[in-house]
């Protein structure tokens, strides 16, 4: 038997995301999880990036953001969730950018206990959009005035190999239509080799994501029995695979719910350290959805649930232990959940969102194809007017990555706390894109309201002028 050691810049899944390691880390955690003096010299170390020189500084390691996790003190809780707040607002303001999932296939070749896309699912109606199909749900999603899809699919090597994956982006970016157009296409499908990522690279992939699901390898075997998605390594190493093959930007993710919070959050952590050890570059964004009821899935089945509190304080780690990635939250979670959890640390939101193969033309949701459940069912329109009364700024925008501003680029930006500076104002114009093209009136007066505003808080006199001259354009009708 192979004996694997701890090593974050290993390209090997039992090294990088070593069992041990994250063992002897939980250990540790309660050790020290009363400590208070501790967590505090942490929570120090962490506000270092709130400093001008904040990109020369350590981020916290594994260890010390376990311990913070472990951590029950209520006065450092509260600490967390401030730094938490203010290492978003120093690295991504107060903006939100908006994007919606787009499932083109669940055929499935695996057997995911947890997925009614798993390939034993006799019930589910199969479905894969042809090209017209596709078309016709990326009209829908542009009359709602998105600019940013991730699409999804379940991994079946006859229904959709990669070509069907490549022919769907061509279709997607190829579709210019008066009402808008789509700009980033992130892409969700299983992990596959390098060579079909740089097929990915070439077709213009925004971000390629792949949730990892659980950390814990003997977790995984038992809860993927069946097909490719079965070999753990293969996919625990996919993002290497996939930046190797030439793709910038990767995104990692956890499906909570499937073991013990702790260990998936520190696998977690481990990840974004190998990705920067290896690669230089950390994850571009990091999701964290929750496992939800689905068909031909039993709720019971996964006693490794996390309450709300807990699910904030991982959020809030997160955004403190890997300042600059972006985080995503899907409508996996309710309106009350979603809240919370901008504040303390999500970047990007989904809205509007359908999580079944052909949903966006249909006029009342179908459920009978859907991924999962659907907590936070309100129109773009609704999620759009719903932040802005939280004082978010409603982002379209996908400039950085036209820019070329992706991987390396993006983070040398991002920690050099530049963001800032460029995201604000086409923020600003973005949002009055929608405002003008999309927007109910009542959204459209409180969304003027709010450029209005936010317009004052570009620092730079030169800058403001020529976003006020672009925004003017825009309301006119002038902007493209
Ligand atoms: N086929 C790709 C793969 O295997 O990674 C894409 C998967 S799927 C379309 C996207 C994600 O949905 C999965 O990675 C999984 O984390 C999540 N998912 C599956 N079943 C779920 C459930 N019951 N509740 C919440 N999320 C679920």
């Amino acid at each position: 038997m192979t004996v694997h050691r701890y090593d974050p810049a290993s390209l090997h899944a039992d090294e990088f995301i070593n069992h041990d390691e994250i063992l002897e880390t939980l250990a540790f955690a309660q050790a020290h999880k009363d400590d208070v003096g501790l967590c505090r010299e942490i929570l120090k170390k962490a506000e270092s990036h709130l400093a001008p020189a904040k990109d020369h500084c350590a981020v916290i390691t594994h260890r010390e953001a376990a311990v913070l996790l472990a951590c029950d003190d209520a006065g450092i809780n509260e600490e967390i969730r401030r730094l938490a707040h203010r290492i978003k607002l120093a690295y991504y303001g107060n903006r939100i950018v908006l994007f919606a999932p787009l499932y083109l296939s669940n055929y499935c070749v695996n057997g995911c206990l947890y997925c009614p896309y798993h390939a034993e699912n006799r019930d589910i109606p199969r479905h894969r959009l042809t090209q017209d199909e596709v078309r016709a749900e990326v009209v829908a999603l542009q009359d709602m005035g998105h600019k940013r899809l991730a699409i999804e699919a379940g991994e079946d090597p006859v229904h959709s190999p990669i070509d069907y994956i490549l022919e769907c982006m061509r279709t997607i970016y190829s579709i210019k239509h008066e009402n808008g157009a789509i700009r980033r296409v992130n892409v969700n499908i299983a992990a596959t080799t390098v060579e079909e990522y740089r097929m990915l690279k070439e077709a213009e992939i925004g971000t390629y994501i792949l949730f990892q699901e659980t950390y814990n390898r003997e977790r995984y075997e038992e809860l993927h029995p069946t097909g490719p998605k079965s070999d753990y390594c293969w996919h625990t190493e996919a993002h290497d695979r996939a930046m190797e093959g030439g793709i910038d930007d990767v995104g990692l993710g956890v499906l909570f719910g499937l073991e013990g919070y702790a260990y998936e959050f520190t696998g977690l952590i481990m990840h974004a350290e190998h990705l920067e050890a290896v690669h230089g570059v950390g994850p571009h964004t990091i999701s964290v959805p929750r496992v939800k009821p689905a068909m031909d899935i039993d709720p019971d089945a996964f006693d490794n649930g996390i309450p709300d509190d807990v699910f904030d304080k991982i959020i809030a780690l997160i955004r403190i232990a890997v300042p600059y990635t972006g985080m995503i939250i899907s409508t996996r979670e309710s309106q009350s959940v979603r809240e919370r959890a901008l504040r303390y640390g999500i970047s990007q939101i989904s809205g509007g969102s359908r999580t079944s193969v052909g949903g966006y033309t249909q006029e009342d949701r179908p459920h009978d194809t859907e991924q999962f459940d659907v907590s936070d069912q309100r129109t773009l329109d609704e999620v759009v007017a719903w932040l802005m009364d939280n004082d978010h700024i409603p982002s379209f925008c996908t400039a950085c990555y036209r820019a070329g501003r992706t991987g390396d680029r993006f983070m040398q930006f991002c920690k050099g706390g530049q963001i800032l500076n460029y995201c604000h104002p086409n923020a600003l114009m973005t949002l009055m894109e929608y405002l003008v093209d999309y927007a109910t009136p009542a959204t459209k007066e409180k969304g003027e309201a709010m450029v209005r505003r936010e317009l004052l808080k570009i620092p730079n006199e030169a800058t403001r002028a020529r976003t006020e001259r672009y925004l003017s354009d825009i309301a006119g009708g002038r902007g493209n």
